[in-house]
């Protein structure tokens, strides 16, 4: 046998684990310290009670012979979840039929999965800095990325070139355009004339869009957009992946959606037309067999007013943690993004530091942890990522521990 050799390309160890080894490193050294994890962007506030309940009486219905459910016929999700969603994506203005959304364990796995219906011969445009599974995801099939620079020139919110990108020495143009709004890690939101111009973009060079949405519910501002599709001419250029892991507290629990517009098509080699939803229903048939009842059951509970309600409560709690650490960076005349439409704060190196050595002095001066902005690309090698998904003490500890480290 032969391995798939693409994986020795990889960065060594997933940004998460390196962290995860220096805090345990730090741990054993100062067994006495307490440390403040503000690095992975893990969630802390319990399920929604409507969720609990939904789950645990779908548990039930298991039990029972008459309700008992084993495999979900398309495994595409059940009709009451994905009407469910549709429904929530018309609250927002955003008409999608239920027949093009599928249900997931998550964005992550779509964000990855995905790329099997496109040609290994595309090429990829990231924007840097970006969520690390994007770029894995591609290199791992052997495919070609060029990168759209997200700086503090364009508020980390890379717009596309219309001289194309360098790939070496060439000037190149995607077929493959991953976008993410709001951004994980830097925070930044696309506006929709923003995301106007992508959707020409993509239009212009027969590319295919893949946009992330795993932050929409942290949008506060009404007029920025929490899907692609609140803007015209999208369905016939992106795909969208969703989650409701920082929504509603699903991280353990597992459950997502992507919509793949039945508008999308391309054109395959011998002329015949192709639509991508039929690609990716294909795919999803041999290689996915849906969510678990209870897990759908509980995901559905998010979209009635009462979980709505009950999951924006959660959704406060971190945007008042966010809050705070803005203060802090406001106060301390620190460059950032993020942390009023997003749980991130990405902010600029004291001193120019790199990102790495500015983890290490956290770690060791004030056991605080966050994510060195490296990880997630060439542009974050001076930046830093903090997320606001802690408990509200602690992030008000670990800010005052900040502000004493910087003004000592
Ligand atoms: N997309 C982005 C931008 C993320 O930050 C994450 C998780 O952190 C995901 C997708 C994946 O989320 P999940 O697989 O939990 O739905």
């Amino acid at each position: 046998m032969k391995i798939n050799e693409n994986y020795l390309k990889l960065e060594k160890n997933y940004l998460f684990i390196r962290i995860a080894e220096k805090i345990k490193d730090f741990q054993a050294k100062h067994p006495d310290r307490k440390i403040i994890r503000m690095g992975i962007g893990d969630v802390t506030q319990p399920l929604a009670p409507v969720v609990v309940e939904a789950m645990k009486k779908a548990a039930d219905e298991l039990a029972v012979k008459e309700t008992f459910r084993g495999y979900e016929d398309s495994g595409a999700g059940y009709d009451f979840l994905r009407e469910a969603v549709s429904e929530y994506y018309h609250s927002f203005g955003a008409e999608i039929p239920a027949s093009d959304i599928r249900i997931n364990d998550g964005a992550k796995s779509d964000c990855g999965n995905l790329v099997d219906i496109f040609d290994d011969s595309n090429i990829v445009l990231v924007t840097d800095p970006a969520y690390p599974v994007y770029v894995d995801s591609n290199l791992m099939n052997g495919r070609q990325l060029i990168y759209a620079d997200s700086d503090e020139s364009n508020g980390f919110a890379a717009m596309p070139s219309n001289d194309g990108y360098d790939l070496n020495g060439e000037k190149i143009f995607p077929d493959i355009i991953y976008l993410c709004s709001p951004n994980n890690p830097t925070g930044a939101v696309y506006t929709k004339e923003q995301l106007a111009e992508w959707i020409a973009y993509a239009k212009t060079h027969q590319a295919v869009i893949l946009f992330d949405a795993a932050y929409e519910a942290f949008i506060q501002e009404e007029n920025l957009p929490r899907s692609i599709y609140q803007i015209d001419g999208a369905k016939e250029v992106a795909i969208e992946m969703c989650s409701l892991s920082k929504t509603a507290g699903f991280t353990g629990v597992r459950c997502g959606y992507t919509v793949v517009p039945s508008e999308l098509k391309t054109t395959a080699s011998d002329g015949t037309e192709v639509s991508l939803a039929q690609l990716w229903n294909r795919r999803e048939g041999s290689k996915f067999n849906g969510v678990s009842y209870p897990v759908q059951r509980a995901a559905e509970a998010v979209f009635t007013p009462e979980g709505q309600q009950q999951i924006k409560e959660n959704i406060r709690y971190y945007q008042e943690n966010a809050r705070v650490i803005s203060e802090t960076m406001q106060e301390l005349h620190i460059p950032f993004t993020g942390g009023i439409n997003s749980p991130y704060i990405w902010f600029k190196c004291p001193n120019n530091m790199d990102s790495w050595s500015f983890f290490d002095k956290m770690l060791e001066e004030i056991a605080v942890v966050g994510t060195p902005g490296a990880g997630f690309g060439k542009n974050g090698v001076n930046w830093f990522r903090l997320t606001a998904f802690g408990d509200k003490d602690a992030t008000i500890e670990a800010m005052q521990r900040f502000r004493s480290m910087l003004e000592k």
